[in-house]
């Protein structure tokens, strides 16, 4: 059945969708009177509707069902994620969307080149979360946070902060995940394409937080990002 994101909720049952998503279901899907699509809020709300009506920019529909979708991400994780480039973060937020992360965190540290900002790049990242929700079907979109310092990062002391790094010795991501009494939300934290400096990682030694390693080759951050969010949900399924 096609989806659909509505901007604003159905009111005794009813609702009328204008602007793109309109637009979308009339002109590109061509749907038609009687036909049944599903609706997302962005916040997990689904809704099975009926067309009852079309015009050139506007559907009506009947709710028949709602229900919450239910996240099937085994833990709460928090991805903290060096900023990279604007393409490149493109492809963070698409992978992070789609792999059913619930909380990103854009973070600035050291080696974060100078001249990524995230001052003017919200709307777009808005736009690829959408289109990377749709092409996932999932009814929400991720929660991007404000962006965090490094030092702030390692202040959050409610959380079980572990650090994906490249340095030689470094136990394995599945060594530490082991060893974790999980009490807390996790948080994990990938350098940018530079790496961490060692004055951050002297500052997280200090703190008893924990590093872990990926294996022997280096991987480019966003591939970083897969394999993390993969990995860990696999290890707590
Ligand atoms: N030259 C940098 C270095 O040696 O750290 C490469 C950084 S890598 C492109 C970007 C980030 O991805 C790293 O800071 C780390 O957080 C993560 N990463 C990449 N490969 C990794 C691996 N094999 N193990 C753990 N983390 C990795």
């Amino acid at each position: 059945m096609s989806h659909f994101f509505i901007e604003k909720q159905p009111a005794d049952g009813l609702l009328t969708i204008d602007g793109s998503e309109a637009n979308h279901i009339i002109n590109a899907r061509r749907a038609q009177i009687g036909e049944e699509i599903k609706l997302f809020d962005k916040n997990a709300k689904c809704y099975n509707a009926l067309i009852v009506s079309l015009s050139k920019r506007k559907v009506n529909v009947e709710i028949v069902s709602e229900y919450v979708y239910e996240n099937t991400f085994p833990v709460q994780l928090n991805l903290v994620q060096a900023l990279v480039k604007s393409k490149k973060w493109d492809l963070i937020l698409q992978t992070s969307m789609e792999l059913g992360l619930q909380t990103l965190t854009p973070m600035t540290c050291d080696y974060v080149a100078a001249g990524i900002n995230t001052a003017g790049r919200k709307e777009r990242w808005s736009k690829v979360l959408l289109a990377a929700a749709k092409q996932s079907e999932r009814p929400y979109l991720l929660n991007v946070q404000e962006t965090q310092t490094f030092t702030n990062v390692l202040e959050q002391k409610n959380s079980q902060i572990l650090i994906a790094h490249t340095a030689p010795n470094i136990p394995s991501m599945h060594s530490v995940l082991k060893e974790l009494a999980l009490d807390k939300p996790l948080v994990v934290v990938i350098g940018p394409e530079g790496g961490f400096s060692e004055k951050e990682v002297e500052k997280a030694r200090q703190q008893n937080i924990k590093f872990f390693s990926l294996g022997k080759q280096i991987l480019r951050a966003e591939t970083a990002t897969a394999a993390i969010i993969a990995n860990v949900h696999f290890y707590f399924s």
